[in-house]
């Protein structure tokens, strides 16, 4: 049946995490991952979590039946509360659709496809460049994918003026994937400023805002702070979809929790566009799983808990931050040529180095450290005791 099945084509993603797989050096070093790591390169389960689970363990009232096709109710609300504000306007109106889903790429997904069927409009845009599966996602929903420019590589920084150029060229109606801060690959997010004037720009365009929010917490380290793009759309009173990952700011990667939010303009709509939702996911995987949204759930609840998660989030984003700086000062050190500033500027887990992909080819010949062929390299995959040095002299030798 399957001997006319061809091989996939090359992805440039796996065949970095191949090459890294296949090298036998006790030194390899992989940065091409978006997972956070411990000084001593290792993952992280927060202790928050592992209280949360113990919590869980020990309540013998619970069980292993399904939830409703829409998820947790406690967590959707939870959820929503965290990335719209606990006083958001919308949620009083009673205008917003919250449903679980399998973590940020499920609730990208799931609403991809909410959009094929039900929005008049197919095209999405899409930064240029961006997360791998972004494409992937719309293109498999029925979506036809377009970019908009987002990042200039001449300053390392963003094109701010190519990009509001280019959204006042996409169609009426057509959806706008914005990343709600930390932007992967390239680290660079719009000021708040330009925020609002892109925000002007998909209003008076009619554009519909679809928001990746995988990283809240990650650019300032403050959840509030990080979410303030999304609700500067939201406080408009429009339409905006949202959709959010516990993956990184909860280190909850495997347990796959995230959910999809849909703001909408009035309650009527919202009940209508929720049924239609639950259409979408049935057929998908009719349920979502459990544990991952319990173990959010009792940590949104509870203030004491919440407030030992700020704390740990906060301590991972400042090992990034302490990398950055660490890796730019030993790049000074060395007299690299180059400006490095960016590898400061950039927020978020991801540095966007500048590396071409032969200099990316050598490091990791010579020094067995593999990051993509963007030159995207995961922050949190340093360590300051033996990685920094090994990179900055890799780095220092690809360029000089
Ligand atoms: N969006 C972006 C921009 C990401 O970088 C990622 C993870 N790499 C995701 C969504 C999805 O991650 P997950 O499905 O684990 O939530």
């Amino acid at each position: 049946f399957f001997s006319s099945v061809l091989p996939p084509p090359e992805d440039p993603v796996l065949s970095v995490y191949f090459a890294s797989r296949d090298d036998p050096s006790p030194v390899k070093l992989n940065l091409s991952g978006g997972s956070y790591r411990t000084e001593e390169g290792k993952p992280l389960v927060l202790e928050v979590v592992r209280k949360a689970e113990q919590q869980l363990a020990n309540d013998m009232s619970r069980n292993k039946e399904y939830l409703p096709l829409d998820g947790l109710a406690d967590f959707n609300n939870l959820s929503a509360k965290l990335i719209l504000g606990a006083d958001s306007p919308a949620l009083e109106e009673d205008r917003v659709v919250t449903i679980q889903c399998l973590s940020g790429t499920g609730s990208l997904r799931v609403g991809a496809e909410f959009l094929a069927k039900h929005h008049q409009e197919r095209v999405i845009f899409v930064s240029n460049p961006t997360w791998g599966n972004h494409p992937l996602i719309f293109n498999l929903a029925g979506l036809s994918v377009e970019v908009y420019r987002y990042y200039d590589p001449k300053t390392r920084g963003l094109d701010f003026k190519g990009m509001l150029e280019d959204l006042s060229a996409a169609p009426s109606g057509a959806i706008v994937v914005l990343q709600a801060c930390a932007h992967n690959p390239t680290g660079v997010d719009p000021t708040l400023d330009q925020w609002e004037q892109i925000r002007k720009l998909v209003r008076s365009k009619s554009l519909l805002p679809f928001f990746d929010n995988a990283y809240q917490g990650f650019a300032s380290g403050s959840l509030d702070i990080d979410a303030k793009a999304v609700r500067m759309f939201v406080a408009d009173g429009g339409e905006c979809f949202i959709a959010q990952s516990f993956s990184k700011n909860m280190g909850l990667y495997g347990e796959r929790i995230g959910a999809l939010t849909i703001v909408c303009t009035s309650k009527d709509v919202a009940r209508n566009v929720h049924s239609q939702v639950l259409l979408v996911v049935r057929p998908m995987y009719l349920s979502p799983p459990i544990h991952g949204a319990s173990i959010v759930t009792t940590i949104l609840k509870n203030s004491d808990m919440y407030k030992d998660w700020t704390i740990e989030l906060k301590g991972m984003v400042s090992r990034i931050v302490s990398m950055r700086q660490q890796l730019y000062e030993a790049l000074q050190a060395r007299g690299t040529p180059g400006d490095w500033s960016n590898i400061i500027k950039q927020i978020g887990m991801f540095s966007f180095t500048g590396l071409n992909e032969k200099q990316i080819r050598f490091i990791a010949k010579e020094y067995h450290i593999y990051m993509t062929y963007d030159g995207r390299i995961s922050m949190a995959g340093l360590s300051s005791k033996t990685v920094l040095i090994q990179l900055a002299d890799a780095i220092h030798a690809a360029i000089t």
